[in-house]
């Protein structure tokens, strides 16, 4: 799986961000959707660093995504501007397209699942923003620009000065919907239910127990080609190795057979006949 660095928006003292229009601070929110946004990345298996301690400054943070040699990058942020504004934004570097087409492959991703998952509205245009310097020559935000990887992206979920967007707000849903954008680019989400359906069938005997041997060849490995001696006869056995997987995985040495070798698994049964 991939390396995902998280930094929390504005988690500085001195810096908490703006102000939401319910009077908490943009880090609260910031906070609460990369704590749910880090687990659940841990979760589908992959790499998550935190960075932005308190003394960080925005360019350090964005070097520490390419610090870390991650894979993409993560600025968790909720938007302002005097409570008129509404709407996501997703912001990538002005190089992404052609330095990290996966970062911007997910920028798009991820301004869609966000505005579907709290029903916003998707600004510019439906389409993931860009901000030059004012010398255009290089990005504007600092956590984008400290990242020669080009792959920080910037996620403004939602305006939080603005209270008909504010009243959207849930960061499981926010924290969901980017998980789900970044695992459909950098990796499949673990479904703990399908994981347990696709884990393979545990053999049925451990090594140790005394089992039922139906008679039949043995072989001197797991996986030769030919049997060897004679054919063994029926009777119960002392399973003493399983080699899963392979063309004769258990290893019997008889007790009333006159089995000593590798065997097939429908050979062995449980002593009275249940399986
Ligand atoms: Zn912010």
């Amino acid at each position: 799986m991939s390396k995902i660095v998280i930094d929390c928006g504005h988690n500085a003292v001195g810096d908490r961000g703006a102000r939401c229009a319910d009077g908490r601070t943009e880090n609260e929110l910031n906070q609460a959707v990369s704590d749910r946004l880090a687990a659940l990345l841990s979760a589908a298996g992959h790499v998550v660093t935190r960075v932005g301690n308190d003394s960080t400054g925005v360019v350090e943070r964005g070097a520490a995504g390419a610090k870390n040699d991650c894979d993409l990058m993560l600025s968790i942020h909720h938007n302002a501007f005097g409570q008129g504004a509404n709407g996501t934004s997703v912001i990538k570097s002005v190089f992404a397209d052609s330095a990290a087409p996966c970062a911007a492959q997910t920028a798009q991703l991820i301004l869609d699942a966000v505005s579907d998952a709290v029903g916003t509205r998707r600004r510019n245009g439906g389409k993931p923003s860009v901000r030059w310097n004012s010398a255009h020559n290089a990005d504007y935000y600092g956590v984008i620009r400290g990242n020669k990887k080009r792959n920080t992206l910037i996620v403004e979920s939602l305006f939080c000065d603005n209270m008909s967007d504010l009243t959207r707000w849930d960061p499981d849903r926010i924290a969901a919907a980017i998980c789900g954008a970044v695992c459909a680019v950098f990796g499949k989400p673990v479904n703990a239910a399908a994981a347990k359906e696709e884990t393979p069938e545990r053999p049925r005997f451990a090594a140790g127990d005394l089992v039922e041997f139906s008679g039949g060849s043995h072989f001197v490995s797991s996986d030769a080609a030919k049997p060897t001696g004679g054919v063994r006869t029926a009777g119960r056995a002392r399973l003493t190795k399983i080699a899963a997987g392979r063309a004769h995985p258990y290893h019997l040495i008889g007790t009333t057979s006159n089995v000593w070798g590798w065997v097939d698994a429908d050979r062995v049964g449980a002593i009275g006949g249940g399986v």
